[in-house]
């Protein structure tokens, strides 16, 4: 009845999809450890890469069978072959974005990489909702590079493949995978043609045996896949880490728990049909007929069935007459050894449960439930609350308890036999927690999981408690729950966040302040609140300093989610483990903006009272000035000369010193009042002015006394002095010409000079002596200099 036994292998060529990497271990490895050889199959691996069509490879005879995906269902519409066993329940074609583009909005704006296989990425943008017109779609080429370059913002990719290598260059990317979108193809499946299925059964049937066997092998020992590959396969030059990247991510798509190696369901098949219908890749109900492989059953001669089943009755009973005697003697030799084994496996499972019960730092005991008393209390309980064992077992078991413990106790226990008398065995256990007194009078908190013990009939008899103390569980679980309180309640925003600064929590200050929520199951980097006012410098250096364990703190701007910047003012702390190496950081976080612009205001206003404040005191000095000088000629007016003489005369009187004044009058002014018009007259009197502050020093004081009248006080000065500086400025008045009229004209000064104290001791005498001096030079022609006489030759003269 057996078949010819083959001698010489036969060769059969595996087409791969794709160049060798772990993505083909299982056919490496049913090669390495013989199970093709055992079915009496040489195997070939040809090499794939971007320019290999496997199914045509196949189709043709170029290979037996070959390496596809779930596209063969398309290339099945115009050749016929046959999907053996998918090999990956999944497929690995993922979408990958770097940051926020994955948000079908931003996609749809996005330049997307794809490669003309990528179907179901297709059938996810569809899903999305963004048109194929839409899209962007740039040729597929060094695709992690272009993404890297920020040359397009998504690229079609392997799960198993490009993330790898865009962790390695130091970013995470975004997966967009379409079977999360409920689009959930085959990946890799071994496949053949439909001639091989129907003319070669038998080795179609083994070459799939074997390589599932395979599989079976590099998924129980990816370690040995990789060395294999390492070994023998590494055309592309790869390192073990990559290869130990994608043996788990091909596990994650084969999904070896779940499901069995190789299955198919042909309804999944279905589904696959249903997404490329949706694309117009393939007609509405496709049939699958032939093409989900069916290993058939060979057709058996019924004669030979027969024959068979006489034979094999006999020899059966036979057969079952000598196992009988055989297995009773095996059973036997092996009761003894069992019972032996038992005996030793109890005698050190009792030493191992005292060494456990006499040490443990809980406490272990044994209730008895119908008498309500321990049976056996362990040493530990002298610790935990100061009685012995021995104290405790002869007291009631209500003496170890609080009044209310005891009856929650009680009643847990109770309710857990109701529970298994109603046939819940899950009554078995319960965790209580309990108040137990203690010798010192105190009381200590505890745990107590018990488990109700049964005797033969199968009722509760005992119950088995462990004891533990939490009085330092309590009070740490109190104290944090306090402190999550406190954070929760923060006004200031309180975050933690992974060492590259993803968020862990964020208090809901945090979301008050930024707008931001950290949703379950989602990544937030703390870099969205990024306002782009801070040059990298500074991200860098703070950075720097928290990753080196200091805590880093200050100012800057940040960005809310609706867009709007705030000032924050904010403390990052660095949490070490035990190794130092930081586990997480913790900011606080206050939103300063509404202080900052507060302050700013606050400055402006303080600056525009300065300004006022000094504009009125220069209004005020102007003010004071105005109001001791006169408007015309800016010269001291007779107000302030009143005041400035008494000052001045006193300070001569202390300092022993003489001062002279001057009494200065113009001669015929009315003329030029007459001649040339008053405003003449006031040119006259401001030219005048003039040459009076030129000829006089910076501390005489110059007055406008009268209409045309002046007096000039000397301080410092003897009448001598006094009189020839007079007739110095007589001269050069004289001498001035005056813008009347076109020639100019000129003008004489009349001048009577006094000295104090000489002859005048007091202000009063002082310009009445000046003034009759100048009464003396009217008199005596104009145009001169009188010098006060004393009062008896006035009297004379
Ligand atoms: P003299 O002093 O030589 O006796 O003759 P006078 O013409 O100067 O006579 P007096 O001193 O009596 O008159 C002063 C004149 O000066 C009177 C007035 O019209 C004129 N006067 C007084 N104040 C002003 C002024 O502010 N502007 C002008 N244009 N004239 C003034
Ligand atoms: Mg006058
Ligand atoms: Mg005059």
């Amino acid at each position: 009845m057996a078949g010819p036994v083959s001698v010489v292998a036969e060769p059969v060529r595996l087409q791969l999809k794709w160049r060798h990497q772990f993505q083909f271990a299982g056919y490496y490895m049913a090669e390495h450890l013989g199970f093709y050889r055992d079915r009496g199959l040489e195997v070939q691996f040809l090499e794939g890469g971007p320019a290999v069509d496997t199914i045509a490879a196949v189709v043709s005879g170029g290979a037996h069978f070959g390496v596809a995906a779930s596209d063969l269902l398309l290339a099945r519409q115009q050749a016929p072959v046959v999907a053996l066993a998918p090999i990956f329940q999944h497929s690995p074609y993922v979408l990958l974005t770097l940051d926020e583009v994955s948000s079908p909005a931003r996609l749809a704006r996005a330049s997307v990489m794809l490669d003309t296989g990528a179907a179901e990425i297709r059938a996810l943008f569809q899903r999305l909702g963004i048109a194929a017109t839409a899209l962007e779609v740039r040729d597929y080429h060094d695709a992690v590079a272009a993404l890297l370059a920020g040359e397009v913002e998504a690229i079609a990719a392997y799960s198993t493949t490009e993330p790898y290598w865009l962790r390695r260059a130091g970013v995470e990317p975004r997966m967009l995978s379409a079977r999360d979108h409920g689009i959930d193809l085959y990946g890799d499946m071994l496949f053949t043609s439909a001639a091989l299925v129907r003319d070669r059964p038998q080795l179609v049937r083994d070459f799939v045996a074997a390589s599932l066997a395979g599989w079976e092998a590099a998924l129980r020992d990816p370690e040995q896949a990789i060395a294999l590959i390492l070994a023998e396969y590494n055309t592309q030059g790869f390192d073990a880490d990559f290869y130990r990247f994608e043996a788990r991510e091909t596990r994650r798509l084969i999904q070896p728990e779940v499901i069995e190696l190789g299955h198919v369901n042909p309804s999944r098949w279905q589904h696959i049909a249903g997404v490329y219908a949706a694309l117009g890749m393939l007609p509405e109900d496709v049939s699958l007929d032939g093409f989900v492989y069916a290993p058939e059953i060979r057709n058996i001669d019924p004669r030979v069935v027969l024959a068979l089943t006489g034979a094999l009755l006999v020899a059966a009973l036979l057969a079952l007459l000598s196992w009988r005697v055989h297995s009773l003697n095996r059973q036997l030799r092996s009761e003894i050894a069992q019972r032996k084994a038992d005996h030793r496996r109890l005698a050190e499972s009792e030493a191992l449960h005292r060494l456990l019960t006499e040490n443990s730092g809980d406490v272990i005991w044994m209730l008895d439930l119908e008498r309500w008393r321990f049976d056996y209390v362990s040493p530990s309980v002298q610790r935990l609350r100061g009685f012995t064992p021995e104290e405790v077992m002869a007291q009631p078991i209500d003496a170890s308890l609080t009044a209310t413990s005891a009856a929650r106790l009680r009643r847990r226990l109770e309710e857990g036999v109701q529970r298994l008398a109603d046939g819940d065995s899950e009554g078995l256990f319960a965790l209580t927690e309990i108040e137990q007194p203690c010798k010192d009078g105190t009381t200590v908190r505890t745990e107590v999981v018990t488990s109700l013990l049964l005797d033969a009939s199968g009722r509760p008899a005992k119950v088995l408690g462990i004891t533990r103390d939490i009085t330092a569980r309590k009070t740490l679980e109190a104290r944090l729950r306090s402190r999550a309180v406190a954070i929760e309640a923060a006004a200031d925003a309180v975050v933690i966040t992974d060492p590259e600064g993803y968020l862990l929590y964020a208090n809901p200050a945090f979301t008050r302040q930024t707008g931001y929520r950290l949703e379950r199951g989602e990544r937030l980097h703390m870099r969205v609140l990024k306002s782009g006012q801070h040059d990298r410098a500074f991200y860098d250096a703070m950075w720097q300093t928290i990753r080196a364990g200091r805590v880093w703190r200050g100012e800057l701007v940040n960005r809310r989610r609706d867009g709007e910047c705030y000032e924050e003012e904010m403390t990052i702390s660095p949490v070490l483990n035990e190794h130092d190496e930081i586990e997480r950081f913790i900011a606080i976080k206050r939103d300063i903006s509404t202080q900052r612009a507060m302050e700013r205001a606050l400055r402006a206003a303080n600056q525009r009272l300065r300004e006022n404040l000094e504009k009125i005191g220069a209004l005020q000095r102007e003010l004071a000035e105005q109001a001791m000088r006169d408007p015309l000629t800016g010269l001291y007016n007779r107000r302030y000369l009143d005041d400035a003489l008494g000052r001045e005369l006193a300070r001569m009187d202390r300092e022993c010193a003489t001062l002279v004044v001057l009494m200065v009058d113009i001669d015929h002014f009315k003329r030029i009042n007459d001649g040339w018009g008053h405003p003449a007259g006031d040119r006259v009197l401001s030219a005048l002015a003039e040459i009076l502050r030129e000829c006089f020093r910076e501390f005489d004081l110059i007055c406008r006394y009268g209409g045309e009248e002046f007096l000039i006080v000397l301080p410092n000065t003897d009448l001598e002095q006094g009189r020839v500086r007079a007739e110095t400025l007589r001269r050069r008045v004289g001498a001035q010409s005056f813008d009347l009229d076109e020639g100019g004209s000129s003008i004489t000064l009349s001048i009577g000079v006094a000295a104090f104290p000489r002859l005048a001791a007091d202000q009063e005498t002082l310009i009445a002596q000046a003034d009759a001096a100048l009464y003396r030079a009217k008199h005596g022609g104009r145009d001169r200099v009188e010098v006060a006489v004393p009062a008896s030759d006035h009297l004379a003269g």
